[in-house]
């Protein structure tokens, strides 16, 4: 894990909401088939973080790099041209129609090609079958579980092309055996050499599926480290900063 290469760099990243610095000098590197949890209370960041990274927000300075390119996310669209997806929390999918239209509808062709509907749905059970997200795609969206609708998100985000998927809080909504289902499949997507980047402040998935965790305090990134041999206790007291040996 440690020698894959870096997909993902944040470097110094700065957000100003006014007066208010909500990011202050972060720093994220984010390796190849990695799962990497931020780590943080709530406030502390995470979320405008993330939105920088896919085109909601812009940084007031500091430097993006993917696969060691300098690039600028000025919108959602070119997030995803450059790979990275956001796996939304608040399901974004049309109850009237099916999983693999609401795929659909929700991608804007490629260079102006039309759309064939036959073989984009042959895409998407392809990917939902070699990620094993097990969706059914003429399922109307409105009549399948959370867990599952969560699993669309997921597949869309691979259908437009991600290698970094952000994952923001994403076991708020879920009952535990669709939290554990969710572990499994972010094992597998970092199997396949996706990189997950899972923002929580719940330290038992941090312990139970990241391989790193950054943690993020008061807008400033504190410590990254590797997270076997850590224990509950080492994470929480160092995600809010009371002091602790790690080594
Ligand atoms: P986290 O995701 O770690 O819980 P956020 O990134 O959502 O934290 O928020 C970090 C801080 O920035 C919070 O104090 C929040 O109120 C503030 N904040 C977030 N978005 C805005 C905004 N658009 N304008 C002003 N303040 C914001
Ligand atoms: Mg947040």
């Amino acid at each position: 894990m440690a020698d894959e290469p870096i997909v993902l760099e944040m470097h110094n990243i700065v957000k100003q909401f006014g007066d208010f610095r909500a990011n202050d000098e972060i720093n994220l590197q984010v390796r190849r088939g990695q799962i990497h949890a931020l780590l943080g209370e709530n406030g502390a960041g995470k979320s405008t973080l993330m939105n920088q990274l896919s085109g909601l927000l812009q940084p007031t300075s500091g430097d993006i790099l993917i696969n060691g390119q300098k690039i600028t996310v000025d919108s959602p669209a070119k997030a995803a041209e450059l790979g990275i997806g956001m796996v939304h929390q608040h399901f974004m999918l049309m109850d009237a129609f099916t999983v693999t239209e609401n795929i659909i509808l929700g991608s804007e062709p490629v260079n102006g090609m039309k759309l064939d509907i036959k073989k984009a749905s042959q895409d998407i059970k392809k990917l939902s079958k070699k990620y094993r997200l097990d969706v059914n795609p003429d399922a109307l969206a409105g009549d399948i579980s959370v867990g599952m609708q969560q699993r669309v998100e997921i597949l869309k985000t691979l259908y437009r092309g991600a290698d970094i998927l952000i994952f923001d809080e994403p076991t708020a909504v879920l009952t535990p055996q669709e939290i554990d289902e969710l572990m499994g499949i972010m094992r597998h997507l970092a199997s396949e050499g996706k990189s997950i980047i899972l923002i929580t402040h719940k330290l038992d998935e941090i312990k139970a599926v990241a391989d790193q965790v950054t943690v993020i305090r008061r807008g400033k990134s504190i410590d990254s480290f590797p997270v076997a041999g850590v224990s509950l206790q080492e994470l929480a007291d160092i995600m809010v900063g009371r002091s602790v040996s790690l080594y």
